[in-house]
């Protein structure tokens, strides 16, 4: 079956819209690829931005990725996307208020919109939001200075001199809300090269990975050896890994 879309193209389309509707809800973007695979949460979400406001069933999903080399018969990615990554997919299954009116059913889903959160998601993440003033008095405990660099706001910026820099509120912790204690003031350019890979602490410094696709940037020589500290580290559930991908089923 040939599907009518480019996935790298729609992908980057998905980004820009992500940047500037959905990162400050703490909404997730989800990496295309791990090593030379697309990921199977990111297919998803390409698929039903090329069918946004359309109905797509469980079926469809399946049938999508198994065209794609992805032979599995439990597509969760639909339901995680929203629930887990905050986008706006709702579900038949679910019994999203929508539904009715959109007729989506059991085993049915639809992704309403990219310039808006999935709203239980907002609800959940924004009860931490950090006030207007307490913003402005965390940038003044920084100097107002991106943590990171130490660009000056409103002052040119030191990696990109022809550039004012802006100071963005940067997730300490990618996965907690954007309460005080979760934030550091960061120029638009650091707060966009750590997207959601790292964990800061106080002082803007990476403290730990917190999407593990990163390691895929790593140099292959150090790859090999994670893998063989992680494997050492956890033999029983490396096992388990090893014996459930020889059943050639790849589950999310
Ligand atoms: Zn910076």
């Amino acid at each position: 079956m040939k599907h009518n879309f480019d996935i790298e193209k729609s992908y980057d389309e998905i980004r820009e819209k992500y940047e500037t509707y959905l990162r400050d809800y703490g909404v997730r973007m989800l990496s295309l690829c791990t090593g030379n695979r697309y990921t199977m949460s990111a297919l998803v979400l390409v698929y039903f931005y090329n069918h946004i406001g359309e109905v797509v069933s469980k079926e469809e999903l399946t049938t999508y990725l198994r065209d794609m080399g992805y032979p599995t018969n439990d597509v969760q990615s639909a339901r995680h996307l929203a629930q887990q990554s905050g986008w706006y997919i709702i579900s038949g299954q679910r019994g999203d208020v929508e539904c009715k009116e959109r007729n989506v059913g059991p085993g049915e889903y639809m992704l309403l919109t990219v310039e808006k959160p999935y709203p239980l998601y907002t609800k959940l993440k924004r009860d931490g939001d950090l006030k207007a003033n307490d913003w402005e008095e965390l940038k003044a405990r920084y100097g107002f200075r991106c943590a990171t660099c130490g660009s000056k706001e409103g002052e040119s910026n030191y990696h990109y001199r022809s550039t004012i820099t802006k100071l963005n509120k940067g997730h300490k912790d990618p996965s907690k809300p954007l309460t005080l204690d979760n934030t550091i003031p960061q120029c638009e350019f650091c707060n966009k090269a750590s997207r959601n890979y790292f964990i800061f602490d106080n002082k803007g410094r990476v403290d730990r990975i917190y999407d593990p696709n990163f390691i895929m940037r790593s140099d292959e020589e150090i790859r090999k050896l994670m893998l063989k500290i992680l494997i050492e580290d956890n033999l029983n559930e490396a096992k388990k890994i090893l014996s459930e991908l020889g059943n050639n089923e790849i589950e999310d």
